[in-house]
């Protein structure tokens, strides 16, 4: 329980499906985790749960598109705990909608949310990441950040941008001591899909070569790897967790 000793981790998306797996993890694994959210209750709740195994967390609203909200969480972390080690860029939105029915609204704001964070929380993190001398970053793209569809236009950019970022970030900082990898999952069960009827969850099952969505814990645990210092010689990485579907 302590692949993550003196690890500092700030998890945006901390308070629900893969962020919240992602926190009570490293906290299982000795790291401190701040779980930067808009859900505040939730978000208390995952903190509660840590705290209750004896876990190091705290909670910060965090809109992931508000560049001052990033600048407030990273200071938070490293006034909380000496010092910010790891930042997972987690949280996301989805919506529906190919070209013809995705709005620019909607674009303007599947990118703010999911793309331009990105950029946003690695800036703000960076100078903190570089004081700690051994930093990751962890970003969270999608298997359609990788693949096309015909219904999420604004999600695919904004997951193929994720992809590319990893790449740079990992070469402007490869000999600065910031790893940076990036996950792509596959079909997880979360509630970012919302109620989805029982056909569609047949049709989903069916296009995944191993026949099962995938559990929040999958994702955490390849987090976790990348997060340590197990993976410190893996830089501008990129790991799918999907049951084969990108095979
Ligand atoms: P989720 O809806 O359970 O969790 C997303 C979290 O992000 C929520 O707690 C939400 O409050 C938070 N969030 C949303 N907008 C935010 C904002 N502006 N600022 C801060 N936080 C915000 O969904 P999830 O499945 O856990 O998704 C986590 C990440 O994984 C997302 O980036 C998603 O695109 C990606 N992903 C999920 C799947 C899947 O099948 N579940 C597949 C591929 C990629």
């Amino acid at each position: 329980a302590d692949r993550l000793a003196g690890k500092s981790a700030l998890i945006s998306g901390g308070a629900s499906g893969l962020g919240e797996a992602q926190a009570i993890l490293y906290a299982r694994e000795g790291a401190a985790v701040l779980i930067g959210d808009v859900q505040a209750e939730k978000g208390h709740a995952v903190v509660a749960a840590i705290e209750s195994e004896g876990g190091k967390a705290a909670f910060i609203h965090l809109d992931v598109s508000d560049a001052g909200n990033w600048d407030a969480a990273v200071a938070d972390a490293v006034a909380r705990f000496g010092k910010l080690t790891t930042l997972v860029n987690n949280a996301g939105i989805f919506h529906p909608g190919g070209i013809t029915q995705e709005t620019r609204q909607g674009w303007d704001r599947m990118i703010a949310i999911n793309q331009t964070a990105v950029f946003l929380g690695m800036k703000a993190a960076a100078p903190a990441l570089l004081a700690s001398g051994n930093a990751s970053i962890v970003n969270i793209s999608s298997l359609y950040g990788l693949i096309g569809s015909p219904n999420a236009i604004s999600y695919h950019a904004s997951k193929a941008a994720v992809r590319v970022m990893g790449k740079a970030g990992a070469l402007e900082f490869a000999k600065q001591g910031i790893r940076v990898n990036t996950i792509f999952p596959g079909q997880i069960k979360t509630p970012i899909l919302g109620e989805i009827t029982p056909e569609q969850d047949a049709a989903i099952k069916a296009s995944i070569p191993m026949g099962i969505v995938g559990d929040p814990m999958d994702i955490a645990y390849a987090s976790l790897y990348l997060a340590s210092d197990e993976a410190k010689y893996v830089s501008g990485a990129e790991l799918w967790v999907d049951g084969a579907w990108y095979a």
